[in-house]
């Protein structure tokens, strides 16, 4: 690919409609770099949760918001794997923000303002160099309103759920497939409903509905949104 014609590419959606492989896909056939943001969401509520700021029960929000200064994210590429690990203050958490704990309480965390605002500055400031693919809720329309391609990623609740469920019972997670579709449904809710950034398509997103693809035919469809982008 010509270096010279690097573009954003914004890739919002819906939990678990397979928005971080695709992602991740994209950066390696591209040469692109990959972040991905809600791993950024993901270890602010593990901080919550290891201060014990955030429970089932309460969430001292004001808490949480004058802790942001002790709060510093760090994105780390790992050769081996691919891609960006993340570090919360100097440590790999990559292993413990993707547990059903946290993300039952990470789109409460997403939810606070002052939280959005720290996490967007960073990550608007990696974009200095183009050539990057970044994943969230909020990518096209609040983080990179400007990106060259936007993609609005959606499937059927069903089918997201059963596909995050496999994922983690094929990493040995002991876990209910109802527990993995009541996440992925309120979830759904609070990131759709929450007055700061909710998920919303951008105008300009392309959607896609992956219910009925498997990741390399959703790949497919991406890339060639992507060279139509880059031929324009
Ligand atoms: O993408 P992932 O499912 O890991 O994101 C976890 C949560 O982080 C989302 O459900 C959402 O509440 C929040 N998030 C967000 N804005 C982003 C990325 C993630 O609010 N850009």
């Amino acid at each position: 690919m010509n270096n010279s014609n690097k573009i954003i590419i914004a890739i919002d959606g819906y939990s678990s409609t397979g928005k971080s492989t695709l992602a991740k896909h994209l950066a390696k056939e591209l040469g692109y770099v990959y972040v991905d943001t809600g791993a950024m969401y993901r270890a602010v509520a593990y901080y919550a949760m290891k201060q014990g700021l955030i429970d089932e029960n309460h969430f001292d929000k004001e808490g949480l918001i004058s802790d942001l200064n002790k709060i510093d994210l760090n994105l780390q590429f790992n050769a081996k794997l691919g891609y960006a690990e993340i570090f919360l203050n100097g440590e790999n958490v990559e292993s413990f923000i993707r547990s059903i704990e946290v993300s039952n309480m990470v789109s409460k965390v997403a939810s606070i303002s002052e939280i959005r605002e720290k996490l967007v500055e960073q990550q608007q400031k990696m974009s200095l160099d183009k050539g990057i693919v970044m994943d969230g809720r909020d990518i096209g329309t609040v983080v990179f309103p400007e990106a060259e391609l936007k993609l609005f990623m959606t499937a059927s609740a069903e089918n997201r759920a059963q596909r995050r469920f496999k994922e983690m019972t094929d990493n040995g997670v002991q876990i209910q497939y109802e527990t993995v579709l009541e996440n992925v449904t309120s979830r759904d809710h609070l990131d759709t409903t929450r007055d700061d950034s909710p998920l919303v398509k951008a105008d300009d997103a392309i959607e896609i509905d992956n219910s009925d693809m498997n990741v390399d035919q959703t790949f497919e469809v991406a890339m060639r949104y992507v060279k139509e982008r880059l031929n324009s």
